[in-house]
């Protein structure tokens, strides 16, 4: 097929789509580092993690050496709801930038969720329900999360509870109902349903929350109560695991056609995405087998990778999650509140951690305001209205582009399209209204919250 006019969307057949995942970390020379307990910085067992996490998600977490994951039948089953997703020609964006850039994106706002989350989604709650537990909690921040977790959990009858960031809470009521429509309890956080939520509006009351504050009430309600287990959305090994079949749909489609990318773009806030688009190009790259230009992109207000320390730090506010290494800002770190964009952890996927640490992979932080007239270029040409994090990755693609136009280089782009926009028109108003600004953080407020990463003498 290698000469054949490439169509605007390429599908891939649904026996053609991945049947393991993809562990990037099997070939990696220098493998992220373990999680530690938080009380003895001893890296956590497999026996410590699994009051936490269900079993099979464990040893996933755990696992730095299978390369490759058989994909359970069951959750095959649901991604071919869904996917593959295609991957995407964007003719005519380059056809109005006039760029002999080519560039693609590989789109995965096509379900209700409206994002990639769902992959992880179904698998974690599946691994939970082959497990006998009876239901699941999480934290969701803008929403998308909670969501896929919704879907997911609705599909194998199990209980979800939801500790959505009070900010989020009052301002994306739509969210919650799609939520509370595939069954999901949903608490907004800071709440006083546990320990952790009720320290927490002690210290600040008035607080809007935030991602870190919510992960902790999650985890407090899960161990507290038989029968039900924590999962996360992003970060976490597993999740990149799960995340990698966008990045070997991706592969297969390219491989297709022939074409090879030569830069490979997307958003960052805990990784998953990025990780999992990544994944095979990045194993290629690895063992030596080919040259890809690596990009992360996040936001200025929340600059983890750009400006934050690579050392040992909380997951969670209330700090009692395990301890990861990952390029972080602290884990009180809480970006202004003028930040619609989403992308607002204060860490970052320890994998991608080491692969940036060592070189591999670039980082941007883009502003705003920025990422919002990206997104609208994109929106009124290509059609989607993207999410504002996928945005960040189309800003970069589009200066790519732009780059390419002046030198008249011929690069292949591509870049992860996350997600659809629809439940975040609150910032697209403010934008629209000319209402939104940029916040960057200054030195002395990053440097405050680094003042609470915790001394662990391993790192
Ligand atoms: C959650 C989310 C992200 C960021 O999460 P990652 O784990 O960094 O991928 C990006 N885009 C959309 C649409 C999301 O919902």
């Amino acid at each position: 097929m290698k000469n054949e006019k490439i169509p605007y969307k390429i599908y891939l057949e649904e026996n053609e789509m991945p049947t393991h995942y993809y562990n990037v970390r099997a070939d990696m020379p220098t493998k992220p580092a373990p999680l530690l307990n938080p009380a003895t910085h001893q890296p956590m067992t497999a026996e410590e993690l699994e009051g936490v996490f269900c079993t099979e998600l464990v040893k996933q977490e755990l696992d730095n050496t299978t390369a490759f994951i058989a994909i359970p039948d069951e959750i095959r089953s649901f991604y071919k709801m869904y996917r593959p997703s295609p991957l995407v020609r964007a003719y005519e964006l380059e056809r109005k930038l006039q760029t002999p850039a080519k560039i693609y994106y590989k789109f995965e706002g096509n379900n209700t969720s409206g994002s990639h989350k769902l992959n992880s989604a179904i698998a974690q709650a599946y691994y939970a329900k082959k497990q006998g537990l009876k239901g699941l909690t999480t934290e969701t921040g803008a929403g998308q999360w909670g969501t896929a977790l919704s879907m997911a959990c609705a599909y194998l009858d199990m209980d979800l509870k939801v500790y959505m960031v009070k900010g989020s809470y009052e301002q994306k009521p739509f969210r919650r109902e799609v939520m509370r429509t595939y069954g999901a309890s949903v608490t907004p956080s800071p709440s006083d349903t546990t320990e952790v939520g009720r320290r927490i509006l002690a210290a600040h009351p008035g607080t809007t929350g935030s991602l870190g504050c919510a992960i902790s009430e999650a985890v407090e309600y899960a161990v507290s109560h038989e029968g039900y287990r924590y999962v996360l959305g992003s970060v976490l090994n597993q999740v990149l695991l799960h995340q990698s079949v966008i990045g070997l749909e991706t592969k297969t489609a390219m491989d297709k056609y022939g074409i090879v990318p030569d830069i490979i773009i997307g958003c960052a806030g805990g990784g998953s995405n990025l990780g999992g688009l990544i994944a095979p190009f990045m194993g290629q790259q690895l063992r030596g087998e080919a040259n890809y230009h690596f990009i992360a992109v996040e936001p200025a207000s929340c600059p983890s990778l750009t400006r934050g320390k690579y050392a040992y730090d909380f997951c969670d506010t209330g700090m009692i999650c395990p301890l990861a290494k990952m390029y972080t800002l602290g884990s009180n770190f809480i970006p202004s509140p003028n930040h619609a964009g989403g992308l607002r952890y204060h860490g970052m996927s320890p994998v991608l951690s080491e692969l940036y640490d060592e070189g591999l992979m670039e980082a941007r932080s883009v502003e705003q305001t920025a990422v919002f007239e990206a997104a609208e270029y994109f929106a009124r040409i290509e059609g989607i209205l993207p999410a504002p994090e996928s945005s960040h990755a189309i800003k970069v693609a589009m200066d790519e582009a732009i780059k390419c136009k002046q030198t008249g280089e011929e690069k292949t782009i591509l870049f992860g399209l996350t997600g659809t926009g629809y439940f975040d028109l609150v910032a697209y108003q403010q934008y629209n209204d000319h209402t939104m600004t940029d916040y960057i953080p200054t030195d002395e407020d990053l440097a405050r919250s680094l003042e609470t990463l915790p001394n662990v003498k391993l790192c």
